[in-house]
């Protein structure tokens, strides 16, 4: 059988892994590849939509910076998550594997350090390695030359290292730059090709501006997504109970930068939230929102007028934090270039999820739903990948580490649920590749402070979606392209009834596969 007849007869991704190693030579020698290379900076934001990314087609922000990686590489467009939530993420990004399997199923623990990963295996190889920045997972960063972890929110971090904790002054995501740059040019010398997680904390939760950000972005100006008015009609019951409304989970004080008036622990966490700030750090915030506070307090908006007003107080703070963020990107662009290492480096942009900005009337993350669900993913490596392509292949962060292995010219363990993208990367058309990719949301949380998102797990395809609420026992299925926004569920429709019998076993396999326990 030849090599091509041999692949034809896979479906999956497993086909894949086998033309990367037939096509790039993956099973050379770890150490000899390990030296020889290349730099990989993967930058990690922390909840960035790519609605909120120039070249993502954004309504709200340009993003210049990021665009230039795009302009200079390959964006890929069909780009998720496997659980839209902050740990989870950074464990699957770690091993490529779904939360099952490496334990971090929600925010509370479980990871399994003993897992193969991507610092240890091109540690192994030669590489130089470092984590920089937002971290989140229970145990301490593990195969890691370097490592540093910013705590504390958007100013004045908390940088703990091995053995040491200590405050920095400054904006969080400044601090970061500086730490990077820090350690960039501390191994100036170095012969060995690094591999660096820059991991923001930007633009997670409460979207605080940087002193120099905070003049950006005017409220009023930024359209309104077409969903703002949801009323989740033939969604799951679970969509409705969310506690994730714009029009009434966003909180005075913590999210909105208003007066305080009395929501009790969220007062206090806005003011804990505030003290960090120096007195010139808080001089400027404080003149940044009088006036428009002030305006708000004479307009005293109500109704739909006020969920518009929070909707654009909200935007325009996580904006401001995506310029910031955007800024920093820059510099390291930058500093690539005048360092003459900008061949040498392959450049990732991509955050731990999206989020909502306004879809379905909410903020945050954790659904299925492809505001949350999608992720940015761009890839610059110059010579190798094709300057201002694109890739729509269905790709997701289970992928990152068989692709930062297949960088660094290391064997793809395989046991990873992931595959490397190194082919897309670099342009080859693939003959197969994955038809559909496996979601699963675990997190099961309530009360006031929590966001009760129910747990729930489906399957996306290039067009459809299926997806399965346990807790209702209720199924949602979307056609992507007919409905992008995701509001008419098609489970029920017998039109769809083939479709539904097609997907359904595809989704119960991948389920028992990657997922939990099946249904009852
Ligand atoms: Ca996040």
């Amino acid at each position: 059988m030849t090599l091509s007849r041999h692949l034809r007869g896979f479906v999956g991704p497993w086909a894949v892994t086998a033309i990367a190693a037939a096509s790039f030579g993956q099973a050379a020698s770890p150490a000899s590849e390990g030296r020889d290379g290349p730099n990989i900076i993967l930058i990690y934001a922390d909840d960035h939509a790519q609605r909120a990314i120039g070249c993502y087609g954004s309504p709200l922000v340009s993003t210049p910076n990021i665009d230039r990686l795009a302009a200079e590489g390959v964006r890929f467009t069909q780009s998720f998550v496997a659980n839209s939530i902050c740990a989870p993420a950074r464990a699957t990004v770690l091993t490529g594997l779904h939360s099952r399997a490496n334990g971090q199923t929600t925010n509370g623990g479980g990871f399994d350090d003993e897992l193969p990963t991507w610092p240890k295996l091109l540690g192994a190889a030669g590489y130089e390695t470092a984590m920089i920045g937002k971290w989140h997972l229970p145990t301490d960063p593990s195969g890691f030359d370097h490592w540093v972890i910013a705590r504390g929110g958007y100013y004045n971090p908390d940088l703990v290292r091995p053995g040491s904790r200590e405050r920095a002054t400054g904006y969080t995501t400044e601090v970061l730059w500086d730490e990077a740059l820090s350690w960039l040019e501390g191994r100036a010398d170095s012969e060995e090709p690094f591999v660096l997680w820059w991991s923001h904390a930007a633009v997670h939760r409460t979207w605080m501006p940087g002193p120099s950000w905070h003049g950006l972005h005017a409220e009023g100006a930024h359209p309104e997504p077409a969903t703002l008015f949801d009323d989740y009609s033939g969604r799951s019951p679970a969509a409705a109970a969310a506690q994730m409304r714009i029009a009434e989970d966003l909180f005075r004080a913590y999210d909105l930068k208003l007066p305080p008036t009395g929501e009790g622990v969220l007062d206090a966490r806005a003011a804990a939230m505030l003290e960090r700030l120096t007195g010139d750090q808080r001089r400027a915030w404080e003149e940044a929102y009088a006036a428009p506070n002030a305006a708000f307090a004479a307009e005293r908006p109500e109704g739909d007028d006020l969920v518009r007003w929070k909707y654009q107080r909200y935007v325009a703070d996580y904006l401001r934090c995506v310029s910031a963020l955007d800024d920093a990107v820059g510099r390291l662009v930058d500093w690539l270039d005048e360092a003459g290492l900008a061949e040498d480096t392959v450049v990732i942009y991509t955050s731990d999820q999206g989020f909502f900005l306004g879809e379905h009337g909410w903020y945050d993350k954790r659904w299925i739903y492809e505001p949350s669900f999608a992720t940015p993913l761009i890839v610059r490596w110059p010579g190798r990948a094709e300057a201002g392509t694109t890739c729509s292949e269905l790709v997701q962060n289970i992928d990152l580490a068989p692709t930062l292995l297949a960088l660094g010219g290391v064997d793809v363990p395989g046991s990873m649920h992931g595959v490397s993208l190194r082919p897309l990367i670099e342009g080859v058309h693939l003959f197969t590749w994955r038809r559909e990719v496996y979601y699963e949301y675990f997190q099961r949380d309530s009360g006031r402070l929590s966001h009760t998102v129910a747990p729930h797990y489906g399957l996306r395809t290039q067009r459809h979606k299926l997806l399965h609420v346990p807790d209702h026992d209720f199924w949602e299925l979307y056609d992507l392209h007919l409905d992008p926004d995701e509001t008419t569920n098609l489970y029920a429709d017998p039109a769809h009834a083939a479709l539904v019998a097609t997907l359904a076993p595809r989704l119960a396999t991948l389920r028992e596969r990657y997922g939990g326990p099946a249904d009852r």
